[in-house]
């Protein structure tokens, strides 16, 4: 029987591939212990690839470090057909219509291998498809946001229908736990976008024989940036005269949120207020939104200019709070932990640490990634940051591919430090 949490009272797998690379990094012994996300990436991950175990090799792993206590192992189920619609770096090896392959070739032979009975004890948590479905609500005509490959996504309901299959099948395993990706506050904290992004998250939890009750709860900023907690305002805080979510142009500009944790757990309870469980729980992957160093605010602003406020009192340092790839200034955030916070089952570092979201140029590669211009740190937007700069550390390898660089300054700049 499932438990509410799984991840209180239980260790959580160390990834060893991940491991060692971190400890290889000068200082990254200090880190190299914590568990992050295994991601399936592709087909080919699944027996495994150079550089990375396979699916089975990491349970057997899990077991081991399991000793015979509860251990949560948390893999992320990431290779929908016409993967990462609104942007390059991440797009995948199965093309817009291919969900067949997706089922038989990818989610199928997941869900038998974490089916095994040598792995029932373990607690699996699976991370179902990064950006996907909040793609549909936010990148999709007639907004300006909208890309013809989303909008292709939405007419062919392969993402709905992909992440129902995947809900449905590893939901059959009776110790799997399915979480699915809820964006972060910085895209789906709009009043547009919040209930829209649930409702679609209710269609793809009844869709292709998947129920709501597969869904154990949401994940919150995977892979992202946002602030856990910004320290010295809310949304509702007045400065100038008027709260400054009201700020026509100001760094919160109308979202009703101005950090995951304030995001996260409004969304559980809007979830479970439409079709999900009241038992669902929250998890919020902190691996990258640390944002310490010298660049950190240590109070609030005097300033009574509402966007002169914002800006000198805001934890995430950001230069638009739409910009993804590879952040120039962010540190590690929180270490994981279970149950943190009210709502909210764990902090967690899905998004590995040192693994780059994205290339700045393009880079020929087999793995069918793209090269995305706000993974640039000389591009000038687009209308998804409001064309600002990407605000990209340059030197990128490839999405997924080890940024020494990077790795080297989310460790200077964690928060709390290390
Ligand atoms: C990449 C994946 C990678 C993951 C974790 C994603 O951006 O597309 O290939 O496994 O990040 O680093």
């Amino acid at each position: 029987d499932r438990v509410d949490n799984p991840y209180v009272g239980a260790k959580v797998y160390v990834n060893p591939d991940w491991s060692a690379r971190a400890a290889a990094e000068s200082g990254g012994s200090r880190i190299a212990n914590q568990p992050t996300g295994v991601w399936m990436d592709r087909i080919a991950a699944i027996n495994g690839t150079t550089g990375a175990r396979g699916l089975a090799a990491h349970l057997d792993e899990a077991v081991r470090q399991a000793a015979g206590q509860p251990l949560v192992f948390q893999v992320v189920i990431y290779n929908l057909p016409g993967r990462d619609c609104a942007a390059l770096a991440s797009n995948g090896e199965l093309g817009p219509t291919e969900l067949n392959r997706y089922k038989t070739e990818y989610i199928d032979p997941i869900a038998a291998i974490l089916g095994r009975s040598a792995y029932a004890n373990l607690r699996i948590v699976t991370v179902i498809e990064i950006d996907s479905l909040p793609n549909l609500v936010t990148n999709v005509s007639p907004r300006p946001t909208a890309t013809p490959q989303c909008d292709t996504m939405k007419a062919n309901g392969n993402y709905v229908n992909g992440v129902g299959y995947a809900l449905a099948k590893l939901g059959a395993v009776p110790n799997v736990y399915n979480y699915i990706d809820a964006g972060h506050h910085g895209w789906i904290g709009w009043d547009d976008n919040f209930n829209a992004s649930v409702q679609l998250m209710c269609q793809a939890a009844s869709a292709s024989g998947a129920s709501p009750g597969n869904v154990q709860g949401f994940i919150a900023n995977t892979a992202n940036y946002s602030a856990l907690k910004e320290t010295f305002f809310t949304a509702n805080t007045v400065v100038g005269g008027r709260p400054l979510r009201e700020v026509a142009g100001g760094w919160v500009d109308w979202n009703r949120y101005v950090d995951e944790l304030g995001f996260a757990q409004a969304f559980r309870q809007q979830a479970d207020s439409q079709c999900f469980d009241s038992n669902i729980g929250m998890l919020i992957d902190t691996s990258r939104n640390g944002w310490g160093g010298s660049a950190r605010p240590t109070q609030a602003s005097t300033s009574t200019d509402p966007i002169t406020f914002m800006n000198e009192s805001r934890i995430d340092r950001r230069i638009h709070l739409g910009n993804w790839c590879n952040q120039s200034g962010a540190g590690l955030g929180e270490r994981p932990k279970a149950a943190p916070e009210p709502g909210i089952d764990a902090y967690v570092w899905i998004k590995p640490p040192g693994e780059s979201d994205g290339s700045s140029t393009a880079i020929d590669n087999d793995e069918g990634k793209g090269f995305d211009r706000m993974c640039d740190p000389t591009y000038t937007g687009n209308p998804r940051n409001n064309n600002n700069m990407s605000g990209a550390l340059g030197n990128a390898p490839l999405s997924g591919h080890w940024f020494s660089s990077q790795f080297q300054e989310l460790m200077r700049n964690a928060y709390p430090p290390l």
